[in-house]
């Protein structure tokens, strides 16, 4: 199967200019999910994690079904005033501005081994800030597999000496 022909491209959203890599049909597919998961298990197993890291929103729904095949558990990292327990944070930059990231202070132990997990790497923004919040707690962070790669942003770049995988590159 091709993933890629799973994978809808909707431009101009959310504003002029950017095209949108829509995972919602490879979801919807469950030939295609069941394909992406074990793909990116296959490659996620040999690091051996103990938590996946799923970014707000995207990234928890193939991050609960990679934590719960790799027998791993899971933690999310939301925006800014989301979670109701005491939280840890990390800025990060927009096109304009700035958002932030933030994660339960409780969610990972030292030494633990973190997988860091969403759908698309754009410009590595927000994966920079997710390594930040598992550094600060005291985590390692394992690799970081993403369904889609947009390399013409190096959002690679951002993330040297991470171990990062993408399924589909454009
Ligand atoms: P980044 O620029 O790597 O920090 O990406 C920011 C967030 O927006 C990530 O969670 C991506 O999932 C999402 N994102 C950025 N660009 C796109 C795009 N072209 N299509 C779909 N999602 C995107």
């Amino acid at each position: 199967m091709n993933l890629g022909d799973k994978i809808r491209d909707v431009p101009d959203f959310p504003k002029p200019g950017i095209v949108f890599k829509d995972i919602m049909p490879l979801l919807a597919d469950a030939e295609a999910l069941r394909e992406a998961v074990e793909q990116i298990a296959a490659w996620a197993e040999p690091r051996k994690p103990d938590l996946i890291l799923g970014a707000e929103a995207r990234g928890y729904i193939t991050g609960g079904a990679l934590a719960c095949r790799l027998g791993a558990g899971f933690v999310a990292a939301r925006k800014p005033g989301k979670l109701p327990w005491r939280t840890v944070a990390a800025k990060y930059a927009l096109e304009y501005g700035f958002d932030s990231l933030e994660v339960h202070a409780d969610a990972i132990q030292k030494g633990q081994r973190v997988l860091i997990h969403d759908d698309v790497l754009a410009t590595g923004g927000t994966a920079k800030a997710t390594v930040e919040l598992v550094e600060q707690l005291g985590g390692q962070v394992v690799g970081l597999p993403f369904i889609i790669e947009l390399e013409f942003l190096n959002g690679r770049d951002r993330l040297d000496g991470y171990d990062v995988y993408s399924l589909l590159q454009y």
